[in-house]
């Protein structure tokens, strides 16, 4: 099936976020936003997504570069940069990164779409309240998305480190945990309303993608999560990658993946 290429919305906008300021275990994959880019324009593919999208025609996406910070500053840099495409009418697709990125980036999106849906891709809850003390850690993020209200609905995939504390986070929240053991899960992509995905690398088995900073065994194929991408329903209003460390990659292997990754997400918003 061959889809004609139609902007529904705004144009999607590819936006490298070079920060692993709060990683909590390895830095790293502030340096994949140009590694990303790299496989996804490699001559070793052709430009078109699997839903039948040319990613190649002139007008299908756009690419903001890299955003420039402060470490100091980052987090206010961040939501500025996220919420001026928002304003220009674009629909960002961030790529990290480490997953702390996400918070300030939902913030700008909730400036504009008070009712999102988040799919959020990951091996981790990221719900703590804090870790090692840092409540903007990478494994934070979600704790405070859902207490400052910025989500109508988080829905996570493919979780299986959950222990009793995030456990009780994600009651507290009301957050709609399906763990790995639980997939597939389609039905639960389907909804009405702006839909935003944050895609954590780390959701992908490392025997797919070991260029992550915590390799979690037992996790997603690329397959499983390329049929889970695909069965999102709702308009896509943002999305973000994130996670993947260059450091830890096997020959570039993790980098393809991620770029395949994105160019499925970005046929997805593409066909509308
Ligand atoms: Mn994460
Ligand atoms: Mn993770």
């Amino acid at each position: 099936m061959i889809l004609e290429v139609m902007k529904t919305t705004g144009l999607p906008t590819l936006l490298g976020i070079p920060f692993d300021g709060y990683s909590s275990y390895l830095r790293g994959a502030g340096d994949a936003p140009p590694k990303i880019r790299e496989a996804l324009r490699c001559d070793a593919s052709n430009s078109w997504s699997e839903s039948g999208v040319d990613l190649g025609v002139a007008g299908g996406y756009g690419d903001a570069g890299d955003l420039a910070f402060a470490e100091k500053d980052a987090f206010a840099a961040i939501k500025a940069g996220v919420g001026e495409l928002i304003e220009q009418g674009k629909r960002p697709v961030s790529l990290g990164g480490d997953h702390s990125i996400t918070y300030p980036i939902v913030k700008a999106f909730a400036r504009r779409y008070p009712e999102l849906t988040i799919f959020h891709f990951d091996a981790h809850p990221d719900l703590y309240d804090e870790f090692e003390g840092n409540r903007l850690s990478h494994a934070c993020p979600f704790a405070r998305i859902m207490e400052a209200g910025l989500a109508k609905r988080l829905v996570q995939m493919g979780i299986r480190t959950i222990n009793r504390h995030q456990r009780e986070q994600a009651q507290r929240f009301g957050v709609e945990v399906v763990e790995m053991q639980g997939l597939p899960a389609y039905e639960k992509l389907k909804v009405a309303g702006p839909v935003y995905i944050t895609f954590d690398m780390d959701v992908l088995d490392p025997a797919f993608a070991p260029g992550v900073s915590h390799r979690e065994p037992g996790g997603m194929s690329v397959r499983e999560a390329i049929a889970h991408l695909h069965a999102i329903e709702g308009e896509i209003v943002g999305a973000d990658l994130v996670e993947y460390n260059p450091v830890r990659d096997v020959a570039g292997v993790t980098a393809t993946v991620a770029a395949k990754v994105v160019k499925e997400i970005l046929g997805k918003m593409i066909a509308g």
